[in-house]
């Protein structure tokens, strides 16, 4: 059984993220969401125990896909999975040239036990991430185009949640 880890900030799970998760489902036997911690990151829009709710929610049908919570090195997150290898997807040569420098780092971390898989992402998503979605959301416009549904919804409340506390 061929796992492998997808970890990301998902903060939110776009279309684009989705699309990924697609592809990978699609030739793996496993692909494990992983809500990672970012320490560069230090601020967030969902707290990460609200991500893995909703990115749950999303996949509760879903049987060759499982969502957890990282921190750390991806790689070792993949290593405590038994993944073999981690997904990421790329939009632009943007993403490529930061995912070989990232590349190069987890190969010298984990002793090359852990490959990295990359994705194209499908047309439609090539501008979609989730940096855009808080900018729009932000100067109050829809976001609609960027989301499932469901997380959407989700968003639209955590924003109201913001604005009160502004
Ligand atoms: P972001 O880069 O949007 O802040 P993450 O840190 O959650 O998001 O990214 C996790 C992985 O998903 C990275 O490999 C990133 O390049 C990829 N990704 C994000 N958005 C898209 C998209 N629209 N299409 C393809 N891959 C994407």
């Amino acid at each position: 059984m061929t796992k492998v880890l997808y970890p990301g900030s998902f903060d939110p799970i776009t279309l684009g993220h989705m699309n990924i998760i697609e592809q990978a489902a699609y030739l793996y036997d496993k692909v494990i969401i992983a809500i990672m911690q970012n320490p560069m990151k230090r601020t967030h829009f969902f707290t990460m125990e609200e991500r893995y709710e909703m990115i749950s929610e999303l996949y509760k049908h879903a049987n060759n896909i499982d969502v957890v919570l990282g921190s750390g090195a991806a790689v070792d997150v993949a290593l405590l999975h038994e993944c073999k290898a981690l997904i990421r997807g790329l939009r632009s040569e943007n993403d490529l040239a930061e995912e070989m420098i990232l590349n190069s780092a987890n190969l010298r971390i984990c002793d090359k036990k852990i490959r990295t898989a990359l994705f194209l992402a499908d047309e439609p998503y090539q501008f979609t991430s989730s940096t855009i979605v808080k900018q729009v959301l932000f100067l109050n416009k829809d976001v609609s185009h960027y989301l499932d549904p469901y997380i959407n919804e989700k968003v639209l409340i955590k924003k109201k949640e913001f604005d009160k506390n502004a």
